[in-house]
């Protein structure tokens, strides 16, 4: 077993602290990772704070992490030690299911083993990557290109993969139109990702604040949602929408703006419902769809794809100690577009 320093959340209502963690012992099929990198999801938010169901206090989050490897089990061929590697939301799956058969590990039937709050196949609860090292099975460590630079290339973990893999599966691509709703974190990676996909990318954003990182992101046209008229003049006019808010929206407002046979899909997971009227599909055949991170092929497939196409994550990094302050930031949408913790701070 390995103690190794960790920033976590004592309760629900308390600022995460230092601490430290223990990491299994490296088993056969495990690499090691010294942590470089880790990136500051909304979805650490929801779960320290209870927001999405009961929490395993103390708990430690993250899972947008990068690094490299500082040692391999006996049994381990995908990795080397020294390779610069990543470990996104899930870190085991049961490997047998027909999700799983299909390299959809995060669907696993069994339910994927989350990076943390999970139970392991140790029975121990995972912790996440707000730590100075991890242990993970080499099938769910992921080859980080080396023509991303390190500090940028945690985001892409979560963010990046979460976005890359509706706009995949609905196509985005040249002549598609494309909007993306709320830019922080996810919203930018979706936008870069979309525009290089060659898609038509409208950004709706509460507010036109952002509209120039928008546009220099690749967007061709960008709204402020807080406009009523937005609504009027967009209404009929895209192919899917990726919505991307941490918070409830009107859902029946954001689904008039679908074309015929238009799909929104909501990646954002607010705690509470999204209610939808069935009419407001009717009108245009129209889908209301869900998606969840990516599969682990889908993620090299991510990596290797925003490193051909130069596409990195906006990030400000910070130490450890300015974690709660960041907590903060992102809650009131004050996020450039992602916090990364600089993990050599937690090696004091
Ligand atoms: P984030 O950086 O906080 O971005 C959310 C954006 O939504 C904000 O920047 C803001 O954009 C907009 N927004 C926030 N509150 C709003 C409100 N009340 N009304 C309208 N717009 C609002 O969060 P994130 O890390 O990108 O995560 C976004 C959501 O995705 C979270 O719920 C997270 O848990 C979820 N998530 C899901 C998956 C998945 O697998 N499906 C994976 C990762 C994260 P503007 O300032 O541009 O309006
Ligand atoms: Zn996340
Ligand atoms: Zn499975």
């Amino acid at each position: 077993m390995l103690t190794v320093n960790a920033i976590a959340a004592p309760s629900a209502t308390e600022p995460l602290v230092r601490t430290t963690v223990e990491r299994r012992d490296v088993g056969p099929a495990d690499v090691l990772i010294e942590i470089a990198y880790a990136g500051i999801c909304h979805s650490d938010i929801h779960t320290v704070r209870a927001e999405w169901g009961q929490v395993p206090y103390p708990l430690t989050v993250g899972h947008e992490i990068v690094g490299h490897v500082t040692e391999i089990g006996s049994e381990v061929t995908r990795y080397a030690v020294g390779d610069r590697v990543g470990v996104g939301c899930m870190v085991n799956s049961c490997r047998e299911c027909e999700n799983c058969k299909a390299g959809q590990e995060q669907y696993c039937l069994a339910g994927n083993t989350g990076t943390y709050a999970a139970v392991d196949r140790d029975g121990t609860i995972t912790q996440g990557g707000y730590s100075t090292h991890i242990v993970v099975d080499q099938d769910f460590v992921l080859r980080v290109p080396e023509s991303i630079p390190v500090e940028k290339a945690a985001p892409l973990l979560c963010a990046g993969i979460t976005t890359y893999s509706p706009l995949a599966h609905w196509n985005a691509g040249p002549g598609k139109r494309v909007a993306v709703v709320g830019m922080g974190g996810l919203g930018h990676m979706a936008v870069k990702i979309a525009a290089a996909m060659g898609a038509d990318v409208t950004v709706l954003s509460q507010t036109l604040g952002k509209k120039e990182d928008g546009l220099a992101f690749g967007a061709g046209d960008y709204h402020a949602t807080s406009d009523p008229a937005t609504f009027e003049k967009l209404k009929n006019s895209f192919d899917l929408i990726i919505n991307t808010v941490s918070a409830p929206i009107d859902m029946r407002a954001y689904l008039g703006l679908l074309r015929l046979d238009g799909t929104l899909v909501s990646v954002g997971a607010p705690p509470e419902p999204l209610p939808v009227q069935v009419f407001t599909l009717f009108n245009n055949r129209r889908s209301f769809a869900g998606s969840s991170i990516g599969g682990i092929a889908e993620t090299q497939e991510m990596l290797d794809f925003c490193a051909e196409r130069g596409i990195a994550p906006e990030v400000e990094i910070i130490d450890a100690e300015a974690v709660n302050e960041a907590y903060e930031r992102v809650l009131k949408s004050d996020v450039r577009y992602r916090f990364v913790i600089d993990i050599d701070s937690l090696r004091k």
